[in-house]
Parts: C-alpha cells; structure tokens; sequence
C-alpha cells in the first residue's frame, strides 16, 4: 500500500520568537517580501524593525491587499522580482498565508501566524477566492512551507475566539483521520503539486498522521479550557503553548497527512447558509464534528465528551450556535447536498453517504445539543 506524509522543514514556537525572524530570513539571504495585512505589520512592528537591524536583513512591504486572488497573487510574484527577495514571509491569518504559499510555490517561505484560529500554517495547499470573495480554487504546491515561526506571546494577545476557534477546527482532527484510515480513503499528502487528481498513484495514511491527530484530540481535552482562560488574559502559559502547538501543528499535521472526511464536508455545506458567514471555520467544524459523529454513530460516551468539551470552552454544539436560527427543511437539505457533492471529503467516511443520511444527522445532532445544553443550564 503506498502511504505519503508530508510537513514542514522546520516548527518553532515560543515567547518573542518573532524577534528570531530575521536569523530565519539570512538563512535564504537579504531581503524577503513581506506579505501581510497593514494592521497585522501595525501589530509587531517593534519586533520586525528589532530583527531586520540585527541580523541585516531587509523586509520589502507589499500593500497586501487582502483577499488570496490570483491577480494579487500575480501582483506580488511581480513586486518580489523586482525587488530580487531571497524568501517570501506570510504573516497574519489565513489570507495572508495563503497568498504567501502561492506567491512562494513551494519555494523559499517563512509563515508566521499571528493567530491560532486553524490549521493551514504548516500545509502544502492554499484556496484562492475571487477578488470579489467566492470561492475559486485549491492550490498545491511543491514543497510545504519551509518554517513556521510562532511567537506564543503576540497569540496570547490575540482575541480568545480566534484560539477556541482553532480548538474547533483542531476537534475535527482525529475523529476525520480515524474516519479516513477506516475506509483506506487518500490523504492530501499524496497530492502531487498543482493538480487536484493524483497523478502519480494515490497515498494512504501513516500510522504517523493518525496517533497525531490523536495527541491533537487529548490535547485538547486536557488543556484547552485552561488555554482559553490563560488567553482571556493575554498570558503565556504551558496550557496555552500546548494548545496552540494541536490548533497549528497536531491538527496541520493530523488533517493533511490523515485526511479530512464528514466534518469538513458539512461546514462547507452549511457556508451555503448567510447565517452562517459571521461564524469562523473552526465554529463551524465544530459542530461539523458533532454531526459526523451522529452519522457514524459513535459511542454515546465519545459524543458526550465533545458535546462537553466544545460547551465548556464555548463552541458551537447546535445550529443557532452557527447563526442559523430559523431554517426550513429544504434549507438543510441543500446544505446536505453541497456536503455529499462528489469531490467533498464526505466520501472519505467508511461507508456510503447519501443526502438523506446527512440530512438527518444535521437535524438529529441540532436536537442532541439543545438537549445537552438544557441539561447544562
Ligand atoms: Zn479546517
């Protein structure tokens, strides 16, 4: 059986890491392009002018637009040419990251987030929007990015919903590679580059990915409410750093070498919804979770303590939680088919899928956590 695992070249966390930037950057040469949003540079500015002085190095701004195009994309290849940068940087949320892998195509790139609200940071692929916003297109590239640098203090000052929210994208992890590992379905890590069809055969998961994504899960159990409490108050603490290693590291290792499956399926599907748009990813995957877990009918006790995991750190465990209040059944029944569409992960669960199934599980899991949350109260 052929099995692929892919990450990057290097991980790095810690407390006023980013001030070590600049030491990654000589690494390549002089100069890299810097790709983030004006607001994220505000942030650490400090630390960027401390680190380009004292390791010589030069970051080109780029007036980042802000949405991950291809015309942007085309932009800022043109403006790193011009400028002969050694290396390109990503840093900021997942637009900026995004654009930065794609500026990079696998060559020379250093992603810093500044969040930990998903798990893109470490992985090979992108999506490209419009510049209008819609959806365009996965992109994969050659290589995944070559360092991820993660300054623990600047995530501690980040909003506290941008880290639950990682936690939420984080949760669907293992139960995603379990599904995948099932059913002997292909992981991304398998994906040649620039091609969404796997030209050179197709790859399994490593026994790696899957126990991965398993600390990713524990993790989270053990540390997660502490986590949110030590970001309440912008502080460091050893929950805090193991929380933000399973929201960027467990969980981009777990979901791209062990697979996707139901969870991400149906947060693509509820996207459909308008309701839905004010929820981040992570929100959304949380509840995705709970609905996978009702289609595959898993035990009453795993389903009992994620329902209790996402109410204590305060994910969404029903569908007024994801902003839809009122629906009709046709509304859901259009989110279960954008689900079950052929090319969606959904198929990677290790059984046949249809609408109706998916339909019910939505319905289904909604009453679960209304009821757990009356229980609760
Ligand atoms: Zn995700």
């Amino acid at each position: 059986m052929r099995k692929a695992f892919i990450c990057p070249s290097k991980y790095v966390q810690g407390e006023n890491e980013l001030l070590n930037l600049g030491y990654f950057v000589s690494t390549y040469g002089k100069k890299a392009l810097l790709i983030a949003h004006k607001d994220d540079i505000a942030r650490v500015k400090n630390q960027l002018d401390k680190t380009s002085k004292e390791y010589g190095v030069v970051f080109i701004e780029s007036n980042f637009g802000g949405e991950c195009s291809r015309v942007e994309v085309a932009r800022l290849r043109e403006v790193s040419a011009e400028y002969n940068c050694d290396c390109i940087i990503g840093l900021g949320g997942g637009k900026a990251i995004d654009t930065s892998k794609c500026v990079a195509q696998g060559g020379p790139l250093i992603i810093v987030p500044t969040i930990a609200a998903t798990d893109a940071p470490t992985s090979h692929s992108a999506v490209l929007y419009t510049e209008e916003g819609a959806f365009d297109d996965y992109a994969y590239f050659k290589q995944n990015p070559h360092v991820v640098l993660i300054d623990t203090t600047i995530i501690a000052k980040a909003p506290t919903r941008f880290l639950v929210s990682g936690m939420g994208d984080a949760l669907s992890t293992y139960f995603e590679a379990r599904a995948t590992s099932n059913s002997y379905s292909n992981v991304n890590a398998g994906l040649p580059c620039g091609f969404r069809e796997n030209l050179c055969g197709p790859a399994k998961a490593t026994k790696a990915a899957l126990e991965l994504a398993k600390l990713c899960y524990k993790t989270l159990l053990e540390d997660g409410l502490h986590a949110k409490y030590a970001c309440d108050n912008n502080q460091v603490t050893p929950a805090l750093e193991n929380i933000i290693e399973a929201n960027i590291l467990l969980s981009g290792l777990g979901f791209e070498s062990g697979g996707l499956a139901g969870a991400h399926a149906i947060h693509d599907g509820m996207t459909i919804l308008e309701g839905t748009h004010k929820y981040y990813h992570g929100e959304k995957v949380a509840f995705g979770t709970i609905v996978q877990l009702v289609l595959e009918n898993a035990p009453k006790e795993e389903l009992e303590e994620v329902l209790r995991f996402c109410f204590s750190v305060g994910l969404p465990i029903c569908l007024s939680d994801v902003g839809i209040d009122s629906y009709t059944e046709e509304e859901l029944r259009q989110v279960a088919k954008k689900a079950c569409i052929p090319e969606e992960s959904i198929h990677s669960m290790p059984f046949p899928i249809t609408e109706e199934q998916v339909l019910a599980a939505i319905l289904t899991a909604d009453s679960i956590g209304k009821a757990f949350k009356k229980k609760m109260e």
